[in-house]
């Protein structure tokens, strides 16, 4: 998902709508916006993408100088109207609009208490659990009642509130999620990616810490400190698939970092081949680096239908499976005939690499190399991205070999835990580390609140 808030500009929702538009890869199953005009919040959400929802949108009557959007992308809830964000919540003192980014992992035993306690709960997102816990004391939303609140949570977490007098954002303590803040003129912006604040004029200021709680209103801006800060553990694969090639994710740029990827990749497992070529669109930077460091030409050997939206985010394995034959074709001139090197950023189910090489060979490639610029994914993730069984893993159930014979290659190799976290990681201090759990199986945050102990040198 993406979140997006901004306080201090009179086109609020327009840049909401904007700064969302930006964000569109990290979800494509429903956007809202959530604008408060002092004295109310008004919302316009739906299901579909950002540019669906709001077509029809009358921003006169979502005006106001605040706002908070949402991008979402299910791993948790039912895709249902209901469960599009930002959630809004209204009381006769005072509403609130939340938009979250992540996964509360113990969301299901909080919902438990909630419930034992009288709260009705509305929707099957974890995020509303949140939201419950901030309004539970019914001393009002502020500092103390969301640092409460946020104390009960596990899990990956990156989310901005608004009421009608202030916005409130949020990183765990880990640092998992990506959220930034941007200046705007006066105004002040939050966003999941740093490629927000190029599209609407905004200038990056700072990430946010893990686990710091910033407060944004008239009097300016505020942060506090709800945890002890441990290891960053920034999640690899914001890196490797899901952030845009423009954004900084904790100040390093996405696209850099993936020509890294596919230079590691190239130093690593080589191939005898006539050239590269990059599964479009997140796979291009990683083509392109190891095509630099093992000195095959780069070619454009397949091509994307850009009004497909992204396969993986489908959810399910028929309309990914159709999604990728409708999307993706090859340029049979160029690689008929051709020993190829296939970059792709990542084999979670298999279904793209699988299609992609029966179709090269219709093409008439003589060889595919699958090169994988990442390591194999064996172990699920409980931090908001959609591989929460290990059963839909390919890795986590057949060996390297098999998974070659499966998806038809001459040969398959993926990228190293080392060379992944050199692509990614400057310096090795604190605020440089990246969350592997997926490839590694090592969790840095567990369901009981437990977190992996700082870094030391
Ligand atoms: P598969 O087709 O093996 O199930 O998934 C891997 C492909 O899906 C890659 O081409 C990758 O670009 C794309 N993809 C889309 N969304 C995601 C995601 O959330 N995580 C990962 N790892 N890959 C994704
Ligand atoms: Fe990202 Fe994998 Fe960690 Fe999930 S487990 S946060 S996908 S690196
Ligand atoms: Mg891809």
């Amino acid at each position: 998902c993406g979140v997006f808030g901004i306080w201090g500009h009179e086109k609020a929702a327009e840049l909401t709508y904007y700064g969302l538009h930006s964000m569109q890869h990290r979800g494509q199953e429903g956007a809202g916006v959530v604008v408060s005009d002092r004295d109310n919040l008004k919302a316009h959400k739906g299901l579909g993408l950002v540019n669906d929802v709001f077509k029809d949108a009358d921003f006169s009557k979502i005006s106001g100088a605040a706002s908070v959007g949402h991008v979402r992308y299910s791993t948790q809830g039912e895709r249902t109207p209901e469960n599009v964000q930002p959630l809004v919540f209204r009381s006769q003192t005072k509403s609130m609009a939340l938009a979250h980014n992540g996964n509360i992992m113990n969301a299901e035993t909080l919902r438990g208490e909630l419930e034992d306690q009288g709260s009705i709960l509305q929707t099957s997102s974890d995020t509303e659990v949140l939201a419950h816990l901030i309004k539970r004391r019914g001393k009002g939303i502020n500092e103390t009642s969301i640092t409460d609140a946020i104390n009960k949570i596990t899990g990956a977490y990156a989310f901005v509130i608004l009421t009608e007098e202030k916005m409130y954002a949020a990183l765990d303590p880990s640092g998992i999620r990506p959220l930034s803040i941007g200046r705007l003129g006066d105004a002040y912006v939050v966003a999941s990616e740093t490629c927000v604040f190029d599209q609407i004029g905004a200038t990056f200021e700072r990430e946010i810490l893990p686990g710091e709680l910033v407060t944004i209103s008239d009097e300016g801006i505020v942060s506090t400190r709800f945890a002890m800060r441990g290891q960053r553990k920034m999640c690899a694969m914001e890196y490797v698939y899901l952030s845009r090639p423009d954004s900084d994710v904790n100040e390093v740029n996405v696209h850099a970092s993936r020509k890294r990827m596919g230079e590691e990749l190239a130093k690593e497992s080589p191939a005898d081949a006539d050239m590269v070529i990059g599964v479009p669109d997140s796979s291009i930077s990683s083509a392109i680096g190891y095509a630099e460091a093992s000195g095959l030409p780069y070619e454009m050997g397949i091509i994307k239908n850009r009004y497909v939206g992204r396969t993986f985010i489908q959810p399910s394995q028929e309309l990914r499976e159709l999604g990728v034959k409708l999307k993706l074709a090859p340029v049979r001139g160029i690689v008929a005939g051709k020993r190829i090197v296939m970059i792709d950023d990542s084999i979670v189910r298999g279904t793209t690499s699988k299609r992609i090489v029966r179709m090269l060979k219709q093409a008439g490639a003589a060889e595919v190399h699958v090169r994988i610029a990442s390591p194999s994914i064996q172990h699920p993730c409980f931090y908001g991205i959609d591989m929460s069984t290990r059963d839909e893993l390919i890795a986590a159930n057949h060996s390297i070999d098999e998974i070659g014979e499966i998806i038809g290659a001459d040969s398959v190799a993926y990228l190293s835990e080392s060379g992944l976290e050199k692509a990614i990681v400057k310096d090795k201090t604190i605020h440089q580390g990246i969350c592997m759990a997926c490839m590694t199986g090592n969790y840095p945050v567990k369901e009981n609140g437990e977190q992996e102990a700082a870094y030391r040198n």
